[in-house]
């Protein structure tokens, strides 16, 4: 099992108060299946949700009522909630903007911006204040200038200093792939149609697409492919190698803790190399 699992299984077990946990057992991690069933042995109440594989709208439909109704959520309600979280959602694509089109946020500023959206940090008011005094900062600043822009795919990272360490090399990175799939852009009013916009959770051929076109749209120069040890998503490298035009650089992580020298030397050769070009 992967450190995220077992930092998930540690926190639920180590939270008094937990009431329930919505699982996903299609379409985000191969071990939540396995992870349901401990937890549900040690007492906890598992609501369970699954993304169809197939991007099925109707079957997404009929998911999202059923946990809509096992939580006592009222269709008119579950709208006004989505618009709500919506109004923030567009500050974090201006977020996004100022990352990679006019180069006022860093990587790191993005990244733990976007990823913090997958549930606002149980507060979006609290969430969406401290966004709006970041954007007022970030608007003013100067913009900052780097030798290379990369992209971030994969699984966030469970390791520290990434991004800064690339920002000493000279690098950028002006695309979080996945985190910026957490934060979902609202692109309708529809929760369906937000919830099969979302990449993550169907086949990587919507993945590959929605990196082609940031590769093209933000002049992306190379990619960080970051895995995480035990994690089945491993297996995509190959696929991103196959299908995506550029230089990757796969990294690996296994334990919370910070950059190690060996990544370190190859992220610098890596940089090295696309600044070259
Ligand atoms: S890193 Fe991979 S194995 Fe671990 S929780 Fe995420 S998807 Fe699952």
């Amino acid at each position: 099992m992967c450190a995220w699992i077992k930092g998930i299984y540690a926190t639920a077990m180590a939270m008094d108060a937990l009431e329930a946990v919505i699982s996903v057992i299609q379409g985000d991690c191969s071990n939540v299946l396995g992870l349901s069933e401990i937890l549900g042995e040690r007492g906890i109440r598992i609501i369970p949700f699954e993304y169809p594989p197939d991007r099925d709208k109707a079957r997404l439909a009929w998911q999202l009522d059923k946990l809509a109704e096992t939580l006592g959520a009222a269709p008119p309600d579950v709208i006004k909630v989505k618009s709500r979280l919506d109004s923030i959602r567009t500050k974090l694509i201006r977020l996004d903007e100022l990352t990679w089109r006019e180069n006022k946020v860093t990587g790191f500023e993005n990244h733990i911006h976007l990823v913090s959206s997958s549930d606002f940090n149980g507060d979006p008011d609290t969430f969406e204040a401290k966004l709006d005094d970041f954007l007022i900062q970030a608007v003013a600043r100067e913009p900052l200038t780097h030798r290379v822009r990369l992209g971030y795919v994969g699984v966030p990272p469970i390791i520290t200093g990434i991004y800064d360490y690339l920002e000493e090399l000279g690098a950028a990175v002006v695309f979080n792939e996945v985190q910026r799939q957490f934060a979902m852009p609202p692109q309708s009013h529809d929760i369906i149609e937000q919830y099969l916009e979302f990449t993550y959770p169907y086949d990587l051929f919507g993945r590959v697409h929605d990196i082609g076109r940031a590769i093209a749209q933000r002049q992306i120069h190379g990619l960080i492919h970051y895995t995480q040890s035990f994690c089945y998503r491993q297996v995509h490298d190959i696929i991103f190698r196959e299908r995506l035009n550029l230089p990757i650089l796969t990294i690996e992580g296994d334990k919370f803790g910070p950059l190690d020298n060996r990544t370190k030397m190859r992220l610098e050769a890596f940089v090295d190399v696309l600044g070259d070009q």
